[in-house]
């Protein structure tokens, strides 16, 4: 079985951790190299060089959350954490400030550049540091080239673009974005391995990752839309939205920027034309039906409702499994 996932970071690596979870206890899975291949397409918009690093949070809290390195309450960055590199550059009166980079967490970002700079492209990097976490996972970076997401804002500095990493994190999206906007997406290609991925594919799955700057982004690589709207595996998503907000995180502020209600349907009606199941949770299962039952050609995607709060790994492995289990349905239905 070859599942292709498109992931976010702590969203999507949490629903991953589940998924492994669910595979190992089926069985076929137990070795799950032997019986499943896993790739997951890493959204890299959120990627920011400082310091002279590169640092790609979403292919870091994958890797870290599969392979056991990850500070499980804050759901990014290592667990054991020391910050006695960030206090020292904050001695030196070295901006930026607002970006939590820990000692350990620094290895990683010093270890990529490094590569970078030699001329590897990060996939061969993002290979290279995953030998040490061992995920479990294929984990490939939606493209080589670099893509910035960046943040239309207007406050008391005026009207200016800001990367997405400082409108989240220093700024905690609120001011509101203009717009957002991925810098660089238009020119991306995809990393090599990702089209192969989605067009190899059995399954597809859209974990719950934010549907605007991780999910989008990733689709925003000319090729990436295209080659999900065209694999003849299902493709089944899972809500990121639960009763109208965003669980964790400030998704509804990425949502607002582009005119998007937040809801599971208005999600769902995102990826129109992509999605061929849709799982909400229960508190959305009405609101979710409403938009099947209006869409005349019934064009929709499947809709299944469930609880899908990520709140223990128990919950997400039943959110992994009904993911799965609506797969197959689709997949025996063709
Ligand atoms: P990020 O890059 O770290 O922000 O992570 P992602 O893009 O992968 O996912 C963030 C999104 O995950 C948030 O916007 C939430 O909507 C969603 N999310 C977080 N926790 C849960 C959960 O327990 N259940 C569901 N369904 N969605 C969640
Ligand atoms: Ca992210």
């Amino acid at each position: 079985m070859r599942i292709t996932a498109l992931a976010g970071g702590i969203g999507a690596a949490r629903f991953l951790r589940g998924l492994l979870a669910e595979l190992a206890a089926r069985g076929a899975g137990a070795d799950i190299g032997a019986g499943h291949e896993i790739t997951v397409i890493g959204n890299t918009g959120d990627d920011i060089t400082l310091f002279g690093l590169r640092v790609c949070p979403d292919l870091d809290t994958v890797m870290y959350t599969l392979g056991g390195g990850i500070h499980e309450e804050q759901g990014w960055g290592r667990d054991g954490e020391t910050f006695a590199v960030k206090a020292e550059l904050a001695a030196y009166g070295v901006e930026p400030q607002w970006f939590g980079l820990g000692d350990r967490d620094f290895a990683t970002h010093i270890v990529r550049s490094q590569m970078l700079d030699l001329g590897y492209p990060l996939s061969q990097v993002t290979q290279a540091l995953c030998a040490r976490w061992q995920p479990g996972v294929r984990l490939i970076p939606m493209s080589n080239d670099p893509v910035e997401t960046h943040v239309v804002v207007d406050d008391e500095q005026g009207r200016r673009a800001v990367h997405f990493q400082e409108w989240w994190v220093r700024m905690h999206a609120a001011t509101p974005a203009l717009s957002i906007v991925a810098i660089g997406a238009e020119d991306a290609k995809p990393a090599p391995g990702v089209l192969e991925a989605m067009a190899e594919a059995d399954i597809v799955l859209f974990p719950p990752s934010n549907p605007v700057v991780s999910i989008g982004t990733i689709l925003a690589v000319p090729g990436i839309r295209d080659a999900v709207a065209a694999t003849m595996a299902p493709v089944v998503g899972v809500s990121p939205i639960i009763g109208g907000a965003p669980v964790r995180g400030m998704a509804d502020a990425c949502l607002s920027a582009i005119g998007v209600e937040t809801s599971a349907a208005a999600v769902a009606e995102m990826y129109a034309g992509l999605l061929d199941g849709w799982l909400v949770d229960l508190s959305d299962a009405a609101d979710a039906a409403m938009t099947r039952a209006a869409d005349a050609a019934a064009t929709g995607p499947v809709v299944r409702a469930l609880p899908l709060l990520m709140s223990d790994l128990a919950a997400t492995r039943a959110i992994a499994a009904a993911a799965l289990d609506l797969a197959d349905e689709l997949r025996t239905d063709r």
